[in-house]
Order: C-alpha cells, then structure tokens, then sequence
C-alpha cells in the first residue's frame, strides 16, 4: 500500500489504487449518461464531480461532511458513465471503496444502526432467518393486516423510512425456493450448470427461479443447486459493507466449488454483476484471490446462458409486443445488451421494440428507492413513461429490483402493460 497519493487518506483495508483513484481525465463524455446529471445538470451531481470529491477525500482535502455523504448517496451506482468512459475509469468499484470509507469514519448511529444490525448481520448471512421474515411478511400481505396498517397510517408515525419500505415490498411468494441437488435434463445433456438463487428471488421471485430451472432443464442443462449458496452481498457492497460481502462471497465460491459445472447461471442482474466482480473483492486475499478468479470466470447471466444455447426441436412461440428493459448491472456492469434480446426474438411470434433513453435505469437501484425516494420517483415515472409510450404488451427484464419498480410504477400510472422476467417469459413461450 502507498503512503502518499490520493488514495493515502483511505482507512479501509483494501484502499483503491492511487492510479485508480486518478485515472480520470475529466473529458465530461460520461456526463450525458448520468441519470442523475442529466436531471440536475450540476457537476456534484455527476460522475465526474463525484470522482473529483472522492479524490479530495482520499488526499484528505475534504472530510465526510453530510453533504459529501449526499453527493455519494444520490449516486444510483448504475455505473452508465463507466460504460461510457473512454479512459476505462473504474467507477463501479471506487464509488463502493468510497462507501466503505464513509461507513468506516461514520458508522451508523440511532434507528439506522439497529436497522443495519438487523438486516446486514441477521437476516441476510441466514437464509433460514431471512425465510422465517418472509414468512411474517407474507402473512401480513394476506390476512389483511397491511390493509388496516395502511388504513390506519401507523408507519408513518414510528421512525426512519418505514412507510416508503413497506409500500415498495414485492408480494412474496406462496412457495419459497429451496436449492438442493440436481435437476437432470430434459433429453440429452448438452451442459452441466449450476443455479445461483439469490436471496430476495428465492422468497419473492421464487416461481421466477423454478421457471429458470425449468427452461434451463428443457435446453439440456443439467442444473446443480448447491445447498451452502448464500446472499451474492451486492447490497452490503453498495451500502459499503464490503468485509461483510467478502465473507459471503468466500462461502459462496465454496460452495460452487462443490459442482464442477461449467457455468454459474443467475437471473438477478445485481447478484450476477456482484459474483462476476468476487475476483476484484478478494483480489488482496492471499488465500482466496485465485478461487474467486476462478469463480467469477463461470458465472453467466440467465440470457448469455440461453443465447449460447441455442434452442433445439420446436422453437418456442408467444404473439406479443415487447420491449426489454435494460438493467443497469446487466447492460453496463456486465455489458450484456444483445443476448436477451436475441433469445427474445428466438420466440416465435414476438415483435420486439426499444424504448427511448432504454440505457438509463429505472431509479430502483438496490434500495435506493428508499434512501433517494424523490430522486427514484423521477426515474421511474420516466420510465414508465417510456415504457407505456412503445405500446407492447409487455415490458421484459432480468432484475428484481426493476421488476418492482416497473411494476409500481405502471399500476400507477393505469398502464397494461406487465412487467415479466427473462426467464417466466420464455417459460410461457416453451413447448415441451
Ligand atoms: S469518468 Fe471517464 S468519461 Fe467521465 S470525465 Fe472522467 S475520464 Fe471522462
Ligand atoms: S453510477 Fe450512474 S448515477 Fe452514479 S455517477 Fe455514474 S452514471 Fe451517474
């Protein structure tokens, strides 16, 4: 580690690089892709101003004030800029080391503590806990209690953000999804893989994982589940709980390591970009570094996968306009922008259009819709707005934080059009 430099006032463990910390060269090309800029048109506001912030911080010129912190916070870490960035600045992964420095000057303190406690530290590192919540959540959504609660405008009165949380809660599914064991292709196997199912898919999109499964059956896969699997941690890592991601992502990579399947699939755009980025997470962990290359190298998104195989026998059908919604850790994290779309028109029957500004995100974000609501709610309305303006019936994309946002927001709006996964897509359009 150096000295001197901008990255020298980092405290974290694992401070970014000095050169990456300087590699922009402030050309301003990435600023016409920032939602944000593009909204305020004020360069804190902007990739560029914020690269600028976080190399004062770093040469300790600036200091982790509340307003340095709201800069970072109104960041949507949709990491459009470092597409579009000509130089190859790292964007994605010094806004999370910035994070993390944030977290590490100023913990949380009061509600928020105790909210992170909960959430960071005993619910997600246990998928048995998270389950048994899910399960209370549930019940509340059916026996008619979230109706009275909202009747009653109770939330509004207990502390933090509780109300904005809860009217963004996703239904949770009937049937959770368990994975374990093998699921054996339908006809000859054509490729061995294994299912990463997420935490939130597994209690919220759980038919989304099964149809997953199912598809991936059909197309000759062999798909093993291995039952150690936890959360990817792509929410710690942009909350800047990095330590807590590294931890998770040691007991995935051991996990996956028990299936020597070619591929890793996934079908949530965040946990894909966050499990293709565990090489860079433990890339300072002298015991781990190599594994999470390895790792990280078998990962595939749900739509690489099915465009790499393509379909044999009867092709499947479904008469609908569509219009795929990029999500932003799927187009400009991972730079996955035709696959889907081939396996889209790989559908008989699907007629298959773009929506204006497609490239920028839907304001959803991980939980950004809670800590950004007003900046979120522009976002959506937006696209929703260009979703509705395109006419299709309906609105495919691959991340459940999307999915959400799309769907409130077109059940604001009066639209009919349905917000569905890759993967439920394609289930419907399949004939066995
Ligand atoms: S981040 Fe890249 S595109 Fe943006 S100003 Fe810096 S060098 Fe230019
Ligand atoms: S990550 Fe997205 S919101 Fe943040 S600066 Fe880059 S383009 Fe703007």
């Amino acid at each position: 580690m150096t000295t001197t430099g901008p990255a020298a006032g980092f405290t974290i463990p694992d401070p970014p690089s000095d050169a990456a910390m300087g590699a922009c060269v402030h050309c301003g090309l990435c600023l016409p892709h920032c939602p944000t800029f593009r909204e305020l048109r004020v360069e804190t506001a902007s990739p560029r101003g914020r690269l600028h912030l976080m190399r004062a911080l770093g040469e300790g010129r600036v200091e982790a004030t509340d307003t340095f912190v709201e800069h970072m916070s109104l960041c949507l870490d949709c990491r459009a800029c470092e597409a579009a960035c000509p130089t190859g600045v790292k964007y994605g992964y010094l806004m999370e080391a910035t994070r993390a420095e944030i977290q590490a000057r100023r913990p949380r303190t009061g509600f928020a503590k105790v909210l992170g406690w909960l959430v960071f530290k005993q619910l997600f590192p246990y998928p048995e806990r998270l389950a048994l919540f899910a399960g209370f959540l549930r019940a509340y959504q059916r026996t008619g209690l979230q109706q009275l609660v909202r009747a009653t405008g109770l939330l509004k009165r207990l502390p933090g953000k509780l109300d904005e949380a809860e009217a963004l809660l996703p239904r949770i599914s009937s049937r959770f999804f368990e994975p374990k064991g093998s699921v054996p292709p339908r006809g000859a196997l054509r490729k061995r893989v294994a299912f990463f199912a997420g935490c939130i898919m597994r209690v919220a999109f759980a038919e989304t994982n099964r149809a997953t499964v199912r598809v991936l059956s059909r197309a000759g896969c062999q798909v093993d589940m291995p039952e150690e699997q936890i959360c990817c941690g792509a929410l710690h890592i942009h909350s800047g709980e990095r330590e807590q991601a590294k931890d998770f992502a040691r007991k995935n990579i051991a996990a996956f390591e028990q299936s020597d399947a070619e591929w890793v699939v996934v079908n949530a755009a965040g946990c894909g970009a966050a499990l293709k980025e565990y090489g860079e997470l433990l890339e300072h962990d002298p015991v781990w570094a190599e594994r999470a290359q390895a790792f990280s190298a078998r990962v595939r998104d749900f739509s690489e996968a099915m465009a790499a195989l393509p379909q044999e026998g009867a092709p499947p059908a479904l008469n609908a306009k569509v219009v795929y919604q990029d999500a932003c850790h799927l187009l400009h994290a991972q730079r996955v922008h035709q696959q889907p779309r081939d396996v889209l028109t790989s559908i008989v029957g699907v007629n298959l259009v773009e929506m204006r500004d497609g490239d920028r995100c839907c304001g959803s974000a991980g939980i950004y819709n809670l800590t950004e609501p007003e900046m979120a709610e522009r976002l959506g309305a937006n696209k929703v707005e260009n979703v509705d303006q395109t006419g299709a019936d309906v609105v495919v994309s691959a991340n459940p934080g999307c999915l959400i946002q799309l769907r409130a927001g077109l059940e604001k709006r009066g639209s009919k059009t349905k917000a569905v996964h890759l993967a439920d897509f394609l289930d419907a359009a399949s004939r066995d």
